[in-house]
């Protein structure tokens, strides 16, 4: 029979069973940044990418994507079905069951199914018909052709224009191809006195496990092993118009694990180069002296699997922190030379 437990006595049998003591009594678990890295026990390899964060109790494995807490890691790791599970996991949290409350309303027999199917479900986005992005105009944008970006990478990347709300949009793709998104800029120059998003997405967000421009620019990463990767998608499509097209956009100076795992998980990539803004800096501190822990961690993590660069604007050929260029900003000569001091992370 099938016990109900609520999600609370599920979540407190978590909370009190310390994951890594209890993965460590099996496997050789080693600190790197705040997690914990080890040889993964569900899939065959060589290099850890098993990793326990004890801040939150759970484990996550970058290279099969397993992932949970103690109960999930038992059914697991030692091949308990969901009650036996949570029953062992009971034990190992010195709780007495039969003193927690069960909730016959919150149905909550999280087998490894469900919860695989809330992973994906958490990075579910509406997928929307391509007549929702047809509907904006193909104009001529003034703005971005006078940085330098030409009609062809305008058309290629199907930017458009939002005549109403005066914004240029772009469409988003998921990594099958799937349009999941509109994002758009404003043309306003006073935005902010207006009280106007810069930029702003059209529907939900949700999970960030795409990159801007990779449905364009996918082939030439598989076919150079390199992927560079932009804050933004007018540097992904000005350095397409140099004639260097292995680039995406992560729409930001930090990396998803979602986004990281599309990485590692192409065979094809096996260098990635970091071409952030001149005022991300590529070490433990941001430029004022802040801890700079995302980016850091995300280094960390990627160094693991793959060979990686950054881009670091040593010589101030970008015009340091304050100019925030893009290292395409200033042409392609000055791309030419950062990109040829790029520094590897080791
Ligand atoms: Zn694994």
């Amino acid at each position: 029979m099938m016990v109900q437990y609520d999600d609370e006595t599920l979540q407190t049998i978590n909370d009190n069973v310390d994951l890594l003591a209890y993965v460590s009594q099996q496997i050789d678990m080693r600190q790197r940044g705040r997690d914990y890295f080890g040889r993964c026990p569900f899939h065959q390899e060589r290099t850890p990418s098993f990793s326990i964060t004890p801040e939150t109790n759970k484990f996550y494995c970058f290279g099969c994507g397993a992932g949970g807490g103690i109960i999930q890691y038992l059914m697991q790791a030692e091949n308990l079905d969901f009650n036996s599970a949570v029953s062992k996991a009971s034990h190992l949290a010195n709780i007495d069951l039969n003193t927690m409350c069960r909730s016959q309303t919150v149905m909550f027999n999280r087998n490894l199914k469900q919860s695989k199917q809330e992973r994906s479900h958490k990075a579910q986005h509406t997928i929307l018909p391509y007549s929702e992005y047809a509907k904006y105009d193909k104009g001529i944008i003034t703005s971005w052709l006078s940085e330098g970006i030409r009609q062809e990478e305008i058309d290629l990347f199907d930017i458009r224009l939002d005549r109403r709300s005066k914004r240029i949009v772009y469409p988003v793709y998921d990594t099958k191809g799937n349009l999941i998104n509109i994002k758009g800029r404003t043309m306003l120059d006073n935005y902010k006195s207006l009280g106007i998003e810069k930029y702003i997405n059209y529907y939900p967000v949700g999970t960030v496990d795409y990159f801007q421009g990779l449905m364009v620019t996918l082939p030439y990463i598989e076919q150079s092993g390199e992927i560079i990767i932009f804050e933004g998608l007018k540097s992904v499509m000005k350095l397409f118009g140099f004639g260097i097209r292995n680039s995406v956009s992560a729409e930001k100076h930090t990396l998803t694990t979602e986004q990281i795992q599309i990485i590692i998980h192409n065979p094809h990539i096996n260098s990635v180069v970091l071409a952030y803004d001149s005022d991300v800096s590529y070490t433990r501190r941001t430029f004022d002296g802040k801890p700079n822990r995302k980016v850091y961690e995300n280094m960390c993590m990627l160094k693991r699997f793959i060979n990686l660069y950054v881009i670091e604007d040593r010589h101030n050929l970008l015009g340091g922190v304050e100019a925030k260029n893009s290292p395409v900003d200033l042409g392609l000569d000055i791309w030419n030379e950062l990109y040829r001091n790029k520094r590897k992370v080791t």
